[in-house]
């Protein structure tokens, strides 16, 4: 992917687009994907980074939701288990098989989330990856050393799927690219453009480096905004009612020592009614997450201190050795687009399932649904793309389409920092093949040091800056203002004041 060949291609066009699809998180990118692959010329533009949205805060699981199972949402918790399999077999390179154990205090315990469990695996079908089964006391422990053992009976074990969210967007994106889709970061839509029957026939965009302004003609365009679907809706028609509601969760990451094992736990039932994970990632541990009700959707959101209290009070009722707020190591949180079906409800009651919309101009709007939906919310948006748009109906083919991951390269290369996995191959490569265009592209994104270790992060930030200032022919003011905003940013995600 390059991001200059992309904009001459855009600037060199003169036939009307296909598919124009707005916001480079996982809906649109599945959009891209799922069109340039049925041969359909196809455009996205993301207003930040790819991934700058709520894909990139995931809680980094591709599963069936035992949530939703809890809630009887069967027909999402099926379809989601299909996608998990489709995914394991297209993206085995980032999508992988993970244990869980939830851990039990009685007998009923067992006996419940046991059958519960079961209940699962015989929703996935064909497509299960491993049977649940109830383990004893001493096998719990074995899968989840720091686990508190006090009346302790036993455990659950099952299994789901677990990735790292901005590194298959990338390779889903880089697919989409190699299938001729052009795809831009930093290119913010501001309007969208009308025939004299008053169908939308394009769009206009920013490219916001340089602030030079586009105007592209589309047979359809869709609004795969997220959070922010509202305000692109209201570019179509002014008078449209919101229909997107917000719940913001986050997540807190630890040193691996806090559950020094590949499995992860699984806390089937919070104060708050919710599920609540510790799962291994990259070698550190994340926990979350939290369902807190917000108002405004902010692509940088920020924890609550209440939702930190909330994680801290409930790993420690499970765990021996307790991580505290002087153990944080990275703090992130994000804004969970759900779509409305009624007032007052609790968000972490309205339904995860996707909507697609269609106003009277013509603009498609794809939203809500998870990470693991993204393939079939993409199908169902292209297909109803192709049968109100008149461009010739074709079939989707991304059920048995390969995403490829980086190509494999054996620079050897320093490592940035002790702490953290990556090393100044990591940002060539994000800078020269992944449209890597700030120093948070590379340190949030591309690699995930942001969100595993924001102290080690912000002291690696200078040297990654410069390495990107040579690659990008950038002079000395840009890296200092780049570090400047990083550490800004940085900020957030770092340890609070206890
Ligand atoms: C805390 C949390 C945990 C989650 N955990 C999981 C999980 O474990 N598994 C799972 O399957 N799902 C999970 N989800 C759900 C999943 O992350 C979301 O459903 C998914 O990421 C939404 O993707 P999206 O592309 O619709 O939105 P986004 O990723 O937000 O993308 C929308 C994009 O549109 C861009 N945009 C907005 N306006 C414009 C404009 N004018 N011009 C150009 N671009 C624009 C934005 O910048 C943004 O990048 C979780 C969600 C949250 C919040």
């Amino acid at each position: 992917m390059d991001r200059s060949s992309n904009l001459k291609i855009v600037k060199a066009r003169t036939e009307p687009w296909d598919i124009v699809i707005i916001g480079g998180g996982a809906t649109g990118s599945g959009c891209a994907l799922d069109a340039a692959s049925r041969g359909y010329s196809t455009l996205l533009v993301e207003q930040h980074d790819f991934g700058k949205g709520t894909s990139s805060r995931s809680t980094k699981l591709i599963h069936g939701g035992v949530r939703y199972l809890r809630q009887g949402n069967i027909s999402l918790v099926r379809e989601a288990l299909r996608e998990r399999s489709i995914l394991l077999k297209n993206a085995p390179h980032v999508v992988r098989k993970q244990a869980f154990v939830i851990p039990c205090y009685s007998l009923w315990q067992k006996v419940f989330y046991g059958f519960g469990m079961k209940v699962y695996d015989l929703l996935a079908g064909r497509h299960n990856i491993g049977a649940s089964r109830i383990i004893s006391r001493e096998e719990t422990l074995r899968h989840l050393p720091n686990l508190k053992e006090q009346n302790l009976s036993g455990g659950v074990l099952y299994y789901d799927g677990q990735f790292d969210d901005t590194r298959l967007l990338i390779d889903i994106l880089r697919t989409a690219n190699e299938r001729g889709a052009v795809v831009l970061n930093y290119a913010k839509v501001a309007a969208l453009t009308k025939d004299a029957e008053g169908k939308i026939n394009g769009l206009e965009f920013e490219d916001t480096e340089t602030g030079e302004k586009f105007s592209v003609a589309a047979k359809c365009v869709i609004n795969a905004t997220g959070a922010f679907s509202d305000p692109v809706r209201k570019m179509s028609d002014a008078g449209a009612k919101n229909i997107i509601t917000f719940a913001q969760g986050i997540h807190l990451v630890f040193d691996r020592k806090f559950l020094p094992s590949d499995s992860a736990l699984m806390i089937p039932k919070t104060s708050d009614g919710r599920v609540l994970f510790c799962i291994p990632w990259h070698d550190h541990l994340m926990v979350g997450t939290t369902d807190t009700a917000v108002e405004t959707a902010e692509i940088e959101p920020h924890a609550l201190e209440s939702e930190i209290d909330f994680i801290l009070e409930t790993a420690a009722e499970y765990l021996t050795a307790k991580p505290a707020r002087d153990d944080i190591l990275s703090i992130f949180a994000g804004i969970r687009p759900l779509v409305k079906n009624a007032s007052n409800v609790k968000t972490s009651s309205l339904s995860r399932g996707h909507d697609l919309f269609v106003d009277a101009s013509g603009l498609i709007t794809i939203t809500g649904g998870k990470w693991t939906t993204y393939r079939r919310m993409a199908e169902d948006a292209v297909d109803k793309a192709a049968a109100i748009t008149g461009v010739a109906p074709r079939k989707c083919v991304t059920e048995d389409l390969p995403i490829t991951g980086p190509p494999h390269t054996d620079i050897e290369s320093e490592r940035l920092h002790p702490d953290l996995p990556y090393t100044q191959a990591d940002v060539m490569h994000a800078v020269r093949f992944e449209m890597a265009r700030k120093l948070e592209d590379v340190l949030g994104r591309r690699t995930r040091a942001l969100f595993l270790n924001a102290q080690a992060a912000v002291e690696v930030s200078r040297k990654v800056a410069e390495i990107m200032a040579a690659e990008l022919r950038k002079d000395n003011d840009w890296t200092n203002t780049e570090v400047a905003s990083f550490e800004d940013l940085s900020s957030s995600y770092s340890r609070p004041f206890a």
